[in-house]
């Protein structure tokens, strides 16, 4: 089938490359020149695992294009993919919907034959229906179809998740456009839950679902405050929990708290939603907040670790807002740092893919190391902020010897807290707090 992809960000390019590999021949579509240009030449513009190979391969074949025209590529597409940001109103928090009223009006201008307009990117119930009214205002001839198809790919995993989705949602009452998206998903008709509901349900459940799993993280972030003042360990709590199939292991990782550009983002966008229609969300407006206060008191568990050593040096490792990807949006470790330098603090930071992303965030404004040990050289602390794999591997002899002074603040709880304990290093992570465990066992004994 002929695809036309409008937006080639980390939602738009993966699928992309994603359904040149299943055969369709795909026209990625970007307003951004110099992203274009890039993609013309055969290479990525951002990181993802597996997607530069991929992306190579399908276009040398001829099977994936680039262009910044939507005149030369709408009128042969079977599909177009509207794949562009919804960012959150500066504002009021609302999803912004002007770049899908733009690119919606523009390539309502060059639809031919029959053609599905399906919205990828995450928009508010209802906007499906102002989509299409844009559409049939812009031209009326139009024989098209406008249906939501929401993307649920995580970063750091697109090419695994766009071969292996847990469901597809087509939300769409037309038996023709169903048919079409049948056809484009026939890959996964044997593998996956392809569920068909209408329109406002699957624009619905994308956002249900981001609000959920910040509700479930947010969650075991506030066991693991319980933990830290109990005794408890917030790591075999959390395993416990997930043994049990109805509440699942996944997502059950006490961390920083959420991040990222889609859980604050889609929250903040449901919260508005809902005070738009008059239903009370105070669970989701509560996490929103906790959740914003806690990167804050993150920062503050590192300043607080080395509060008796002037000019500290903080080591930082991790910048993106999960492991896999450069993506700092919203980031975590982003907004540990943005607190960091409020208190005027002398950091050295490592990512392993985001530090050109980290830099057009605050610049000079923290150092930047080539690897984890250069970071953490004559360090007075050390703060983990990502959870990237190569992190859980560091080799502690070495970090004790490079370091200036051996305190460690691991907000992923990437290392083995026996282990880093036995090295010397004053260790802090989250959701066990080995003195107070200790007072409890003592009153105990
Ligand atoms: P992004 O910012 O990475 O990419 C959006 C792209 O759209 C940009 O390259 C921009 O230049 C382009 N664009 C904007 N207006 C355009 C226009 N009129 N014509 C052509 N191109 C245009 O965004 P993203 O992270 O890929 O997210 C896209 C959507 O998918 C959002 O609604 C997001 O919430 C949703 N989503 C994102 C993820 C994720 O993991 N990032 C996951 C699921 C859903």
């Amino acid at each position: 089938m002929k695809v036309a992809i409008i937006g080639t960000g980390y939602v738009g390019l993966p699928t992309g490359v994603g359904l040149a590999e299943l055969g369709h021949d795909v026209v990625c579509i970007d307003k951004d020149e110099s992203k274009i240009k890039t993609l013309q030449s055969g290479r990525v513009t951002l990181y993802e695992d597996g997607l530069a190979e991929m992306l190579q391969k399908n276009f040398q074949a001829g099977k994936i294009k680039f262009t910044t025209s939507m005149k030369d590529s709408i009128p042969s597409a079977d599909v177009v993919l509207l794949a562009v940001g919804t960012p959150p109103h500066p504002v009021t928090k609302e999803a912004d919907l002007q770049y899908i009223f733009a690119a919606a009006e523009e390539l309502a201008l060059y639809l031919k034959d029959y053609t599905v307009v399906a919205v990828k990117s995450t928009v508010p119930v209802g906007t499906g229906d102002k989509v299409e009214a844009l559409i049939r205002k812009v031209n009326p001839q139009a024989d098209a179809d406008i249906i939501s198809v929401p993307e649920f790919l995580r970063e750091g995993y697109a090419v695994k998740d766009f071969f292996n989705p847990d469901r597809i949602v087509i939300g769409s009452n037309s038996e023709k456009a169903k048919k079409v998206m049948a056809n484009l998903y026939n890959y996964f008709a044997d593998k996956t839950e392809i569920l068909y509901v209408n329109r406002r349900s699957s624009e619905t459940i994308k956002y249900a679902s981001n609000a959920f799993l910040a509700v479930k993280i947010h969650y075991i972030n506030e066991m693991a405050n319980f933990c830290e003042q109990t005794g408890a360990d917030i790591a075999e709590v959390a395993k416990g929990m997930g043994l049990d199939k109805r509440i699942g292991n996944r997502f059950l990782n006490a961390g920083p708290g959420y991040g990222g550009s889609c859980f604050p983002k889609d929250t903040m966008a449901m919260a508005y939603i809902a005070r738009q229609y008059g239903v009370n969300m105070s669970l989701i407006e509560d996490v929103i907040k906790e959740n914003a206060a806690r990167k804050k008191q993150m920062a503050h568990r590192v300043l607080d670790a080395v509060k008796n050593i002037p000019n500290a040096k903080i080591a930082v490792w991790g910048l993106a807002f999960k492991e896999g990807t450069d993506d700092c949006r919203e980031s975590p470790a982003m907004e540990i740092i943005a607190e960091l330098i409020k208190n005027k603090a002398n950091i050295v930071a490592y990512d392993p893919q985001a530090m050109t992303n980290a830099q057009k965030l605050v610049g000079n404004q923290i150092k930047y190391a080539q690897d984890m040990l250069t970071a953490a050289q004559n360090a007075d602390v050390l703060a983990i902020l990502t959870e990237w794999p190569e992190f859980k591997n560091a080799d502690l002899d070495k970090l004790a010897q490079t370091m200036a002074h051996k305190n460690i603040v691991d907000c992923r709880n990437m290392l083995n807290k026996t282990e880093a304990t036995a090295k010397g290093f004053s260790y802090s992570c989250i959701g066990y707090n080995s003195e107070i465990a200790r007072s409890f066992q003592n009153k105990v004994a």
